[in-house]
């Protein structure tokens, strides 16, 4: 029997932004513009038997041009919180944005697991059109379409589990096969929603993110994610909001924005 894992967020890059670039059609809602932080994150579960990290954040050369500024490299990150990569066993990429996929030559030995029909996706024509295209970096899908001809990615759909306790959850909307992942955490169930949910106030509100792929599926994603932490208890945790920071315990009290322990 496996035992429980404790769950981290770790946050390695941070930008400024507005209401109007982070929720779609912001203008219908009639409200005046107002200032936001969207945080970047990357997110490691372990137990005494493994380490599963959950996506890969970006490099620095991929994520400053963008206008984002890192506030801990991933290396740096992972080196903090006590994760060597040689033994990481997988890493589970939720999407194909350039935010959650770099990294991954980091990571010699880990088993990639990622939805089928986002890797179909991101590897196929549509993906090379403007809207998508500026959302991802090729080099990162390059090396997702070499790791899987050499046999280290699992494709999934559905909801999958990808080790005992750890368990994808395929929703779409964000992305074609944008996951989610539930994990049985210490104190209890965690859902780390990546960006099926990127700020509370989307599934709280109502709200749909700027970039979306299937706006039905989106919604279909926040009712999801609503049942799981209502009806599970679940530790829900948004993929770029600020507040993950202030509901969760910080890993270090000297810096707590570094990192928060979320089960
Ligand atoms: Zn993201």
């Amino acid at each position: 029997m496996t035992s429980d894992y404790e769950v981290l967020a770790v946050r390695y890059a941070t930008k400024e932004t507005k209401a109007s670039e982070v929720y779609l059609n912001f203008h219908t809602y009639g409200e005046p513009d107002a200032d936001l932080v969207m945080d970047y994150f990357f997110w490691v579960v372990r137990n005494g038997d493994r380490v599963v990290v959950v996506d890969t954040g970006f490099k620095p050369e991929v994520g400053e041009p963008r206008g984002r500024r890192m506030t801990c490299p991933v290396p740096e990150g992972l080196g903090r919180v006590g994760v060597d990569p040689a033994e990481v066993s997988t890493v589970v990429v939720t999407h194909g944005h350039y935010d959650h996929t770099g990294n991954l030559d980091l990571f010699p030995t880990a088993e990639v697991v990622i939805s089928g029909t986002e890797l179909d996706f991101w590897t196929g024509p549509i993906a090379r059109r403007f809207q998508f295209a500026q959302t991802a970096e090729w080099s990162d899908i390059w090396l997702l379409q070499r790791l899987d001809a050499e046999g280290r990615v699992r494709r999934i759909n559905g909801s999958h589990q990808i080790v005992e306790g750890v368990t994808a959850l395929e929703v779409g909307g964000h992305t074609p096969g944008q996951l989610m992942v539930t994990v049985q955490g210490e104190g209890a169930p965690v859902l780390l929603a990546s960006d099926a949910v990127h700020y509370y106030d989307e599934v709280d509100l109502d709200r749909p993110f700027l970039f979306v792929a299937d706006l039905p599926g989106m919604y279909e994603a926040y009712d999801v994610v609503a049942r799981i932490a209502r009806d599970d208890a679940a530790a829900y945790v948004a993929g770029h909001d600020p507040l993950v920071l202030d509901r969760f315990t910080p890993v270090d009290d000297s810096d707590p924005s570094f990192a928060v322990r979320v089960g």
